[in-house]
């Protein structure tokens, strides 16, 4: 089927033709390890994982590429203030290497709770100095770089013609406020591909370089890793909607005078998830983590199915009670499959019925990653009575996998959590209405059957025994 993406390079809705027939290589802007990721950052990682479910259900074989930024991001985008890392290592009085393992692993133990497909490659930028430093020398060769004394080595933006396209900035704002301040800088929009290690304070984590120690810029790092992973041309990169305008914008005026352009094919750019006074701030308590959210009783499904209701271009408001909602809406689905499963009149799974489910389900999605009309066709499967449970159930392993909202899974354990919860009386009384069975005495089954229903149960009868749910 015909996979549509809005392009924020070309601001339209563009049908996607591969680099190479049948591939997919993509990559994303991963987490900087110095803190706890917050169900907001999150939010964008689930974006990037429908984006590589959605590939893959079209029949694409995808390497998705997302690193883990453990060196070099600075708390200001600008290139000052303090590297996020060592201030991480401050608060904890940890090593910053120790520091980037322990919120790598952390983010791993999230997004595993969200059901994130973990990524063909997840390269850290500490592995990647040489690659960088590479980048940085053949940036210089051709003269986009001039070195501030005492600082680092600078892009000049205003040497490439088309830089800030993809943000779309306007020429005064990026050559605008040349020399406003003692920077250094020839243009504000200036970026350091490498800074140098100050001389009053040892630096835990610098290396050596052409230029003098130090380490190296943030925007170099996802240049060198996604060209060395996925090829120096390849087809999408995504990241949060901040990134249009500097980062990737830097990315990409790094790339093309060594690679030509377009350096890549599409761009993404998620939205925001927001608080309703504002961003989600760890300082005043609001960044609430995946495991927070378990800790409060949720399931982490309930969270992903209130993401995946929302469309990533539009920001999406967080509240406990839109989380209540989506939680309930979700048990709701979980609870029309279990019933699914127990049901004695199955059928046979129905392949001209798949296929047309299949289809409608995967369109939406693959116009733009629109998961909210997805599932409004989830919705539109249950009630139709044409389609049998076989079918229906079937159905929902695709819809797991293109979605991760792992409904089978759920539905399956509510199964037999019901199962196991009969009291011993109701599972003897069905022993015995087996047996009786057994025995062509219909007249006592019948009766068992009838006392168990009294008591708030059934049995179903299947292929492979009976089954003994609670009524609903
Ligand atoms: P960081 O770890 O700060 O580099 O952020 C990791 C990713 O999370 C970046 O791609 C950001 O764009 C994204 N991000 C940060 N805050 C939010 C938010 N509130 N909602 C969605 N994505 C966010
Ligand atoms: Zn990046």
């Amino acid at each position: 089927m015909t996979i549509r993406i809005y392009n924020t390079l070309t601001r339209k809705l563009e049908e996607f033709k591969p680099l190479t027939a049948g591939k997919m290589g993509f990559y994303t802007c991963g987490p900087t390890v110095y803190w706890n990721a917050h169900i907001g950052n999150m939010r964008t990682f689930v974006n990037s994982d429908i984006i590589r479910r959605v590939f893959t259900e079209n029949g694409y074989d995808v390497t998705h590429v997302m690193n883990f930024t453990d060196v070099g991001h600075l708390t200001s985008d600008a290139d000052d203030g303090d590297d996020k890392m060592e201030k991480g290592a401050a608060r904890e009085n940890l090593s910053v290497w120790d520091v980037a393992q322990k919120y790598i692993n952390e983010f791993i133990a999230d997004a595993d709770l969200l059901n994130i497909i973990r990524p063909t490659h997840t390269p850290r930028a500490t592995n990647y100095i040489k690659e960088q430093i590479e980048l940085v020398q053949k940036l210089e060769e051709l003269g986009y770089t001039y070195e501030i004394p005492g600082d680092g080595i600078y892009y000049d933006v205003s040497k490439f013609a088309n830089y800030g396209v993809l943000g779309g900035q306007s020429l005064s704002e990026k050559r605008g406020g040349i020399r406003i301040d003692d920077s250094g800088k020839r243009n504000s929009a200036d970026f350091a591909v490498w800074k140098f290690s100050p001389t009053d304070v040892k630096r835990q984590m610098e290396w050596n370089s052409p230029w003098g120690v130090g380490f190296p810029g943030w925007h170099i790092e996802c240049s060198a890793m996604s060209m060395n992973l996925l090829g120096e041309h390849f087809d999408l990169h995504v990241g949060g909607q901040e990134h249009a305008k500097v980062h990737h914008s830097n990315e990409i005026a790094q790339a093309e005078p060594l690679v030509g352009a377009p350096w890549v094919s599409y761009w993404m750019h998620f939205e925001w998830l927001m608080l309703k006074d504002g961003k989600m701030s760890k300082s005043v308590g609001t960044a609430y983590t995946v495991r927070d959210l378990v800790e409060r009783g949720y399931d982490p499904m309930a969270y992903r199915y209130l993401l995946l209701q929302s469309h990533y271009r539009q920001p999406l408001e967080f509240s406990f009670e839109s989380l209540d909602a989506s939680a309930t809406g979700y048990k709701n689905i979980v609870r029309k499959i279990a019933d699914l499963m127990n049901s004695d009149d199955m059928g046979e799974l129905d392949s001209g019925m798949y296929n047309i489910w299949h289809d409608k389900l995967l369109a939406p999605a693959s116009d733009n990653m629109k998961t909210a009309e997805t599932l409004v066709v989830v919705q539109e499967l249950l009630k139709d009575s044409t389609v049998n449970p076989a079918t229906k159930l079937a159905l929902f392993e695709f819809i797991d996998r293109l979605l991760g909202l792992q409904f089978m899974d759920r539905a399956q354990k509510l199964v037999e959590l019901e199962k196991e919860s009969a009291p011993a009386d109701i599972v003897a009384m069905a022993q015995q209405r087996a047996e009786a069975k057994t025995n062509k005495d219909w007249a006592t089954a019948d009766a068992l059957r009838a006392q168990i229903d009294a008591a708030g149960w059934t049995v179903l009868d299947s292929k492979d025994g009976y089954k003994i749910i609670k009524k609903s």
